[in-house]
């Protein structure tokens, strides 16, 4: 049976792919400081354990895990990320963890382990414009990322590749853009726009007002977590190919548009209040020409489907709990 660790599967991305990962048959050992918020663990073996601290990272990668899967780093939505009020924190907490990881799977001889990047590294001055913010994998450099967050994962990309070169690994990164479904944050401060604006049309009533950060003209393209799971699973198994890649929706949408989709899912007549609030570079889409030539698969998922079981779902947390 090939075994497999998942960093961070006490949340969103990294609880889905604990699942997935049993559903193909492995035995899977996760790892979080936290449980998981939403539902049962799927994990064989889960353990509560902080990734700042050596030590303890050694402990958990304790065998020669077939596969590894680092998803834990202090990150969040807008709200989280662009007001700097947790620079420091995001910057020594995410980089501490993945100089631990890859220094103990080195150790330990473990042939790959995938990290989660961000469309997030991208070039600030390319994202001025909401109508054609082409993301290619390349155009990350000259680098001048908008956030420490982003700073933070373009250092991380560096420090996988190095492994890579020097040590024979075959560490594998993707750049997720806005990954969204159920099981992730929805309130707190952490969520981001697609949960958001899920949680506010949930709350409001047929006619309500909701507000919306910015003049919601800023456009981004959103991934359902199927999709992102199955493009982790298609990178991970590759031979050859480590990325960095983009893995995102190509589909270009503005937040005011997105209010429209999830109103209609919601049959719900909802207008838009715009506030001032943080909202990050004004355009960002996933340009997919790459992972199309390497993995002869990009993301197909339909917003609007997505949007149905993630507005369902949050829905439901908010009128239950
Ligand atoms: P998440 O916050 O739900 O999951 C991250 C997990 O890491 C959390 O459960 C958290 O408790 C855990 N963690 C944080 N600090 C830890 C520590 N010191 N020790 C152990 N565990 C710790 O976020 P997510 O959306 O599932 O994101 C997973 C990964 O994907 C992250 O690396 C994130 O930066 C990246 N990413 C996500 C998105 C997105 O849209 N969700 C976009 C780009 C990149």
């Amino acid at each position: 049976m090939k075994t497999a660790l998942v960093l961070g599967a006490g949340g969103f991305i990294g609880g889905h792919i604990v699942n997935r990962l049993k559903k193909n048959g492995y035995w899977v050992r996760g790892v979080d400081i936290k449980k998981c918020e939403f539902e049962e663990t799927q994990a064989d073996d889960f353990l509560i354990a902080d990734l700042r601290e050596q030590p303890v990272v050694r402990n958990v990668i304790d065998r020669r895990f077939d596969e590894v899967y680092q998803l834990a780093a202090d990150m969040g939505g807008a709200g989280y990320i662009f007001t700097g009020e947790h620079d420091a924190a995001v910057m020594h907490n995410s980089a501490i963890i993945n100089l631990n990881v890859l220094d103990a799977a080195h150790r330990r001889l473990i042939p790959k382990v995938f990290f989660s990047s961000s469309a997030c590294v991208y070039n600030k001055d390319l994202q001025l414009d909401t109508k054609n913010p082409d993301l290619r994998e390349e155009s990350a450099y000259p680098a001048y990322p908008d956030s420490e967050y982003g700073w933070e994962k373009l250092f991380t990309e560096r420090l996988i590749m190095s492994y890579n070169r020097q040590h024979g690994m075959e560490n594998k990164i993707a750049r997720f853009h806005t990954i969204f479904g159920p099981n992730g944050a929805w309130q707190g401060g952490k969520e981001k726009a697609p949960a958001a604006i899920c949680r506010k049309i949930a709350y409001a009533n047929d006619g309500d007002e909701i507000e919306v950060w910015g003049d919601g003209e800023q456009t981004r393209s959103f991934l359902y977590i199927d999709d992102c799971v199955e493009g982790v699973m298609r990178l991970m198994k590759h031979k050859t190919f480590n990325g960095p890649v983009n893995l995102g929706s190509d589909y270009l949408i503005s937040i005011n548009d997105l209010v429209s989709v999830v109103a209609k899912i919601a049959k719900k007549d909802i207008k838009i209040k715009h506030i001032d609030g943080p909202q990050g570079v004004r355009g960002r889409n996933s340009n997919n020409d790459l992972i199309q030539e390497k993995l002869k698969w990009k993301p197909r998922q339909d917003l609007k489907k997505g949007l149905t079981a993630t507005y369902n779902w949050i829905n439901n947390q908010v009128h239950t709990t």
